[in-house]
């Protein structure tokens, strides 16, 4: 099926007489006529629920969709876009192992990598999406498990050349991480271009009402663990957390992954999306597609007109022509990028507040990517934890502001812009 068709109906297929809407099943536990029945699936022998916490019917029939979505093997959903990208690297990486990661990721996953995760004893070496080969190549190391980008960086809205990093990925015998929040399967399916796990933060366009905190990780089965039993034993060797089973003698190629992120890390860490919170993702599954199209057109729109206005100073959009990322956007994101614009107002850091706080349209919220537009300072609000140079480092500057383009009639969005820029005396 097609993508706009997997986004209204894919991972649920009703039989007679059954909801066709997904049902919210709100329940933690699950009955068993037998004790050996259930135990059967704490082995992992047999396939069935038992408590929400590792696994819940709704949840899984979205992360379903996902998977179609992304065009991948196996999915899971996650309580919040932090916990997706905290399992996705954890599943594979224990203290003592290193990460490559692009530098221009969103605030949140580099602290949680370049702090949290460090205190875990994993260390990341973060390298500038565009620098050369040589560059690239020699962030790699003897215990490297794992490359990590974002299709389209928060808020930095660089394109990461992910065709190039998987490869480079997979010379060293290691999978590409891709966070494809901002382009959604809609725009991008890094699968296609040699990623091998996609992670979301669903609580963006896939929610795309800002009404639920959400993650997802999508395996596209393509890795081959068992090529580097010396890296990944955790796939490979006997958990004995569970009566010696490993995971891709199990499960395969396509089911490994996501059900050791699900075995290990659900069980242990506990974070769940809930079965209400993926009943409403699914219903902004429903028009993803015709949202993203809209919030793209839009973008575009609003990215073109401040450009050729005198009291901007610069604008970043990836599908404009004389953007550093143009080519890449033709080759990955030929169908649209996304929602999100930044740009900088002449006269700095003042004039961009001046200029958020008379907008009317647009809100001031830390948030990105829903249907209504909105816009925030990332240098004094989501990466105010970050010193100029890693700032700089993250492609964020002070006077960057992140207008994320909802999917109102445009000429409401365009006014408003220009009656908060004619208010300014630059
Ligand atoms: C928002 C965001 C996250 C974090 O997701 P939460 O759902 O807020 O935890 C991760 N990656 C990207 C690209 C994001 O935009």
């Amino acid at each position: 099926m097609k993508q706009d068709t997997i986004c209204v109906q894919g991972g649920y297929s009703p039989k007679n007489g059954e909801p066709r809407q997904i049902p919210i099943i709100q329940s933690t536990t699950f009955k068993y006529d037998t004790g050996e029945a259930m135990g059967k699936l704490f082995d992992l022998e047999a396939d069935g629920y038992f408590y929400s916490r590792l696994q819940n019917p709704t949840c899984d029939t979205v992360a379903k969709k996902i998977a179609e979505l992304e065009g991948g093997t196996a999915a899971m959903l996650t309580s919040s876009g932090q916990a997706a990208n905290f399992y996705a690297i954890f599943n594979i990486c224990s203290c003592g192992d290193h990460v490559v990661a692009a530098s221009t990721i969103y605030g949140g996953t580099f602290n949680l990598f370049a702090v949290t995760m460090k205190r875990m004893g994993i260390e990341f070496t973060f390298v500038d999406p565009r620098c050369s080969d040589e560059e690239l190549n020699a962030a790699f190391r003897e215990n490297t498990k794992a490359v990590f980008g974002e299709t389209i960086a928060n808020p930095a809205l660089i394109v990461f050349d992910i065709e190039r990093f998987a490869n480079a990925a997979h010379a060293h015998g290691v999978p590409l991480i891709v966070d494809n929040t901002f382009a959604t399967p809609i725009n991008c399916r890094p699968f296609e271009w040699g990623a091998d796990i996609v992670t979301h933060s669903t609580t963006k366009y896939m929610d795309g009402h800002a009404s639920a905190i959400g993650g997802c990780i999508v395996d596209s089965g393509k890795f081959d663990w068992t090529k580097y039993p010396d890296k990944f034993p955790g796939l490979t060797t006997p958990d004995e957390s569970y009566h010696g089973i490993t995971y891709t003698e199990r499960f395969g190629l396509g089911g490994a992954y996501i059900t050791k992120a699900t075995a290990q890390l659900m069980r242990d860490f506990g974070s769940v999306q809930s079965p209400q919170s993926a009943f409403l993702l699914n219903l902004g599954l429903e028009s993803l597609h015709l949202r993203m199209k809209r919030h793209c057109e839009n973008a575009k729109a609003v990215a073109l007109y401040l450009k050729n206005h005198p009291k901007i100073a610069w604008v970043n959009f990836c599908e404009l022509p004389d953007s550093p990322d143009y080519a890449l956007a033709q080759k990955y994101l030929k169908d649209g990028s996304c929602g999100v614009v930044s740009f900088g107002v002449k006269g700095g850091r003042e004039a961009a507040a001046e200029f958020m706080k008379n907008l009317k349209v647009a809100s001031i919220v830390t948030h990105v990517a829903d249907a209504k537009t909105c816009c925030l300072h990332p240098a004094s609000t989501t990466h105010r934890q970050m010193n100029d140079e890693e700032l700089l480092a993250a492609g964020v500057s002070a006077d960057l502001i992140r207008l994320s383009v909802g999917i109102e009639d445009i000429d409401d969005i365009l006014s408003d812009i220009e009656q908060s820029l004619a208010k300014l005396s630059v």
